[in-house]
């Protein structure tokens, strides 16, 4: 994607309104934040639009009040953690368009900051309705939208308000997207993919999308178990979607075709129970695996393996952990790659993007997600654009 503009692109932005849409879905304990990740993210493009002398707005999504006024998912329970990253107070306004922002607004001096309420609170936010946009974009001079994890819905503060203000991206949308355009888009070559997590199914439309677009797919996680099945190896009772054989036969067989190698694991660690070090742990060969036994990591000789392949790479995708990577020692494949990857771009020689939310976790459990070259925290949008699908909040930004 490209063409999308940013705030390198605005003129002098004194006494304008600012709307920006940012991601303060944040995760919540008790009325208080216990993660404010997303905030911090979105806190360069406010402090900088602020810093500029315009009047920021700052609009968002929180939890799924259903198009009604809900008392229990009003943003103003984030106001104190946004107020706290940003360092600077926030005035919270208790609706979206109308007259009470408009009195606000005329209450913000230059470089101040508002919240608005959950926009999720009117219907007319999830069905992307014009008419509702047009309320909340009356009092704003422009439209940035820094929320690249809300990118894939075609709501109204996604889609319709970009249509209806000048607009550009954020600068977390900057980055994000550029970041996304050097992995996928327009990367430099040979690539690999790695995907992992626990089921085929969720991941169909990623594997087939990457299939097309990468040199190396090396497939991990209990995802593989089903491609090992596909090819005759008898899983014992791993996790396995028996009934997806033929789908993964046709990914395999496209693949061929599109002339990317697709790497599964040769030797497996296997346990007859899923548990922390179990008693009956052993690694051995995907052809060994007894009948009483499940796949719950790759084994060492692989992940070696897959090392070197990430060595004759340029560029590196992943989602999915390669194992079952929760419970100790099914982490070590997944840690031990992750160190890989992260060596080989500290080198210079690989550019790393993940994204997931087991994988971020998976990632920082491995101590390495600062060594990536970009960690997407979008999860879903993340996961949609891994499909090869255009995100209308990302289109209308370009349009
Ligand atoms: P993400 O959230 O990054 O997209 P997923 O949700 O697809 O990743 O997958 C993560 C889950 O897959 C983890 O909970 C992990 O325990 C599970 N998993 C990985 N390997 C295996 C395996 N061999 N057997 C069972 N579960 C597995
Ligand atoms: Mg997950």
């Amino acid at each position: 994607m490209s063409g999308f503009r940013t705030l390198d692109d605005l003129g002098d932005v004194t006494g304008k309104v600012a709307l920006v849409r940012v991601d303060l879905n944040l995760p919540m304990n008790g009325g208080s934040a216990t993660d404010v990740t997303r905030v911090e993210a979105a806190a360069p493009t406010i402090l900088e639009l602020a810093d500029a002398g315009a009047k920021v707005l700052l609009l968002a999504h929180f939890g799924r009040p259903g198009g009604k006024r809900n008392s229990t998912m009003s943003t103003s329970f984030v106001q104190d953690a946004v107020e706290d990253v940003l360092g600077r107070e926030v005035m919270f306004i208790s609706e979206v368009a109308g007259t009470i922002v408009d009195q606000s607004v005329a209450i913000l001096r230059d470089g101040d900051i508002g919240l608005l309420e959950n926009t999720r609170f009117w219907a007319g936010e999830e069905a992307n309705d014009a008419d509702f946009a047009k309320g909340i974009a009356a009092t704003a001079d422009f439209f940035v939208n820094d929320a690249f994890s809300a990118a894939h819905r075609a709501h109204a503060s996604t889609e319709a308000l970009a249509h209806l203000l000048p607009s550009y991206a954020g600068r977390a949308m900057e980055k994000e997207l550029k970041a996304l355009d050097a992995a996928l888009e327009k990367p430099e070559q040979p690539v690999a993919a790695v995907v992992g997590g626990a089921k085929v199914s969720s991941k169909l439309d990623v594997l087939t999308n990457l299939v097309g677009k990468v040199q190396h797919l090396i497939i991990g996680g209990g995802m593989a178990n089903t491609f090992l099945a596909a090819r005759g190896v008898d899983v014992g009772k791993s996790l396995c979607e028996h009934d997806l054989t033929d789908t993964a036969n046709a990914i395999m067989d496209k693949a061929d075709h599109a002339g990317c190698t697709v790497h599964l694991p040769y030797d497996v660690v296997v346990s007859q129970e899923f548990a922390a070090n179990p008693a009956s742990l052993r690694v051995c060969n995907v052809h060994e695996v007894a009948e009483d036994e499940m796949i719950l990591d790759v084994g060492p000789l692989a992940v070696e393996a897959l090392g070197d392949v990430l060595k004759t790479c340029r560029t590196l995708v992943w989602n999915g952990p390669m194992g079952a990577f929760e419970t100790e020692p099914f982490d070590e494949a997944t840690v031990a790659l992750a160190k890989t990857a992260a060596a080989l771009t500290q080198d210079g020689s690989l550019i790393s993007v993940a994204g997931g939310g087991d994988t971020v976790a998976a990632l920082n459990h491995a101590g390495v997600a600062g060594d990536f070259s970009y960690i997407s925290t979008a999860g879903g949008a993340f996961l949609e654009w891994m499909e090869g699908k255009e995100l209308p909040g990302v289109a209308a930004l370009s349009a």
